[in-house]
């Protein structure tokens, strides 16, 4: 830089330039008010994701924020109940309909596996596992799977709280369906959400050291993979925080 001012003294230009420093970013824009901002201080491209920015209506926001606050209750309760304060909710967002929730029951199950995400996709297959039962298992089957855990511990809930309701989705649990966490996902349950055919993630708070959905890893855009899906992070953190989670 003083060599370049030394320059433009010698050569007497320093009424047209006026040099000075500026940060740039290292990384292509990822949204079109990055790239407004950038482009005067250097030259790059950009391609606008449609699908991912093309934003919430106010009535998606309130679904979205009712959903959040619901899994941060449930975090609470859980909390109240000797349990990690975690929580997850899936909901089908064609009918804003909800077709699970569960809370983290490490602590209550002895069991390592059983993280909130991983008991709410269990909880949605016991949502389709009434008409499984009559069609598909045979009688002598045990009905429930070794690592479901028990009924008491997971809330789940058709809108209506009827099972008679369940609707079957296919080969794949969640195919479409949104998840609403109030902390990120670890590399497990994000697995286990990308083999259910997840549509969308919301999550509040980032877990630094094992979220595998931005924080640690990017499970869900990873390539090689045969499914990828949205996630939306910071939903409703600052409640969160406020609420005690952690
Ligand atoms: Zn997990």
């Amino acid at each position: 830089m003083e060599l370049l001012l030394e320059q433009i003294a010698t050569a007497d230009l320093s009424q047209v330039i006026q040099p000075r420093v500026v940060k740039v970013s290292r990384y292509a824009p990822l949204t079109r008010a990055q790239f407004d901002a950038w482009r005067p201080l250097w030259p790059m491209n950009f391609r606008e994701h449609r699908e991912r920015f093309a934003g919430f209506n106010e009535e998606e926001l309130a679904c979205a924020t009712t959903h959040m606050r619901r899994a941060i209750q449930l975090a609470v309760d859980a909390k109240e109940q000797g349990e990690s304060s975690m929580a997850a909710i899936l909901v089908d967002p064609t009918e804003n309909r909800l077709v699970a929730c569960a809370h983290d029951t490490r602590n209550a199950d002895g069991h390592p596996l059983h993280h909130a995400v991983m008991n709410c996709i269990s909880a949605a297959a016991a949502c389709q596992r009434p008409s499984k039962e009559a069609s598909e298992i045979p009688p002598t089957v045990d009905e429930r799977p070794v690592d479901v855990p028990q009924k008491r511990d997971i809330d789940t809930a058709l809108a209506d709280d009827s099972p008679d309701k369940a609707v079957p989705m296919g080969a794949y649990l969640c195919n479409g369906l949104d998840l609403y966490a109030t902390h990120e996902p670890c590399a497990m349950c994000s697995m286990a959400l990308l083999h259910s055919r997840i549509g969308r993630v919301f999550y509040a708070l980032p877990s630094t050291t094992t979220g595998a959905l931005g924080s640690c890893y990017r499970v869900h855009a990873q390539p090689g993979l045969n499914h990828k899906f949205l996630v939306y992070r910071g939903l409703l953190a600052d409640e969160a925080v406020q609420a005690g989670l952690e």
